[in-house]
């Protein structure tokens, strides 16, 4: 075994480019497991029921569902794609919660004629709408109101704000208007509301920011409590809880969050005097992002002025997050592995954009066209923020556990890429 080439999961990154070809994304299956397997262990209480919800845009495909559902985890979804996706995969359809701001009416139709367990509500003209077709659904369905508790983490600060203008959710100041949404949800017998859900940012790295979350919800709940009686069995935390992507960051320890969360909420509705006995977590990023890379076959190099850049065989079309909002990796020269890192360069992609930069001024052995490169922690929002930007087919997407590698989403051809054109006269 050549130990100066990138081993995952007991297969040699050579092997995969070799066989699935370039690029790639590659999960490694055990760290997703491992992942699914500690927010199941340790989000649990002796105070509360407990509910963890994969939040599945951060990346969906039946596989990845399937692992949700073998894991007991529940699945938060945010769109008719993904819950089809949930549908065909066989996830239990009462362990689905379908969150969106402008959930169209087919959407919320086909949520419940598949049985969605709980709607997440975001504005009044949704309970309305949501109203009108459960009053000829003979089932019933559970919700909660998302609501903005103003509070706002970025990264590595969070604020408490007086940021009352997001798209999501209802400030948890309007308190009448949110307690006439109430009514109206459940003026009809088949819908019953839980409870509030709120999220208040992403790669969040300060509990703090979820201890000042739980304070106003509870403050609010007691308000809801004392002017309107309207009492919560559910409380709904969010997401956001932070990977690592480079040496710059430091994600709070699984344990350490999961206590904080639950610690606070039982403190807090001692305080307020509330009598919700369920609270629930929707991470996404956490349990998929540092399982995945994606693997790169190095093209052409070139010196500029003040830059050397590597061009690989992908670019934004396959990871947008550094040109939407400069989000930053690590990578290696996969084949590489022990060789002194002695030169600067620039990785960028093949799109038609000066911004397709992947990662800048990085430290990286000297490289040979045709050597593989490896950018780490692109398993989250990667695969499900790709595009065909420049008609570059989507890559595939492996599962590799214990020296077994499994397709889990094909390559897209050119034919792929084509088979929705079409020339047909409608008639209108
Ligand atoms: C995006 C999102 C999540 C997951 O966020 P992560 O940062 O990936 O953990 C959870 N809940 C809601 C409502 C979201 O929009």
């Amino acid at each position: 075994m050549n130990k100066n080439v990138l081993e995952i999961s007991g297969v040699s990154v050579e092997q995969l480019a070799a066989t699935c070809k370039t690029p790639l994304y590659v999960y490694d299956e055990n760290k997703i497991r491992q992942q699914l397997s500690m927010y199941h262990e340790l989000f649990q209480s002796k105070d509360f029921d407990t509910e963890v919800l994969y939040a599945s845009k951060a990346f969906s495909c039946k596989a990845m569902v399937e692992l949700v559902k073998t894991y007991g985890l529940s699945l938060d979804v945010v769109s008719g794609g993904e819950l089809f996706t949930a549908y065909q995969a066989g996830f239990p359809m009462e362990r689905v919660y379908f969150h969106g701001n402008n959930k169209s009416y087919e959407e919320l139709e086909m949520a419940v004629k598949y049985g969605v367990g709980t709607i997440i509500i975001d504005n009044d003209m949704e309970c309305d709408a949501l109203v009108s077709i459960m009053k000829n659904a003979g089932t019933s369905i559970k919700t909660m109101l998302r609501v903005n508790p103003g509070v706002e983490a970025h990264t590595h600060k969070y604020i408490v704000t007086a940021h009352v203008d997001s798209k999501f959710g209802i400030s948890i100041l309007r308190e009448q208007e949110i307690a006439d949404m109430i009514h109206k949800l459940t003026s009809i017998p088949n819908i019953t509301f839980e409870g509030f859900h709120s999220h208040i940012g992403s790669q969040i790295f300060d509990k703090e920011a979820y201890v000042a979350e739980i304070g106003n919800l509870c403050e609010f709940m007691k308000i809801m409590q004392e002017r309107f009686g309207i009492t919560c069995s559910s409380l709904n935390l969010g997401g956001g809880f932070a990977a690592y992507y480079t040496q710059a960051d430091h994600p709070i320890p699984l344990q350490d969050v999961c206590k904080t969360i639950l610690d606070t909420c039982k403190a807090q509705k001692e305080a307020c005097g509330l009598s919700f006995h369920k609270v629930m977590i929707e991470p996404g990023r956490s349990i998929v992002a540092e399982a995945g890379s994606t693997l790169y076959r190095i093209g052409y190099q070139k010196q500029t002025e003040n830059k050397k850049y590597l061009f690989v065989d992908g670019g934004m079309s396959d990871n947008i997050r550094p040109a939407l909002y400069q989000a930053e990796y690590a990578c290696d020269i996969a084949n590489r592995m022990n060789e002194e890192k002695t030169e600067k360069v620039t990785v960028a992609g093949k799109c038609c954009e000066s911004g397709d930069i992947l990662v800048e001024d990085v430290m990286l052995p000297e490289a040979k066209q045709n050597d593989l490169l490896i950018i780490y922690t692109t398993g989250a929002y990667g695969y499900s923020m790709a595009s065909n930007y420049n008609k570059l087919g989507k890559p595939a997407v492996v599962f590799v556990k214990d020296g077994v590698v499994r397709v889990v989403v094909k390559r897209e051809s050119y034919q792929d890429m084509n088979a929705m054109d079409c020339d047909e006269v409608v008639n209108v």
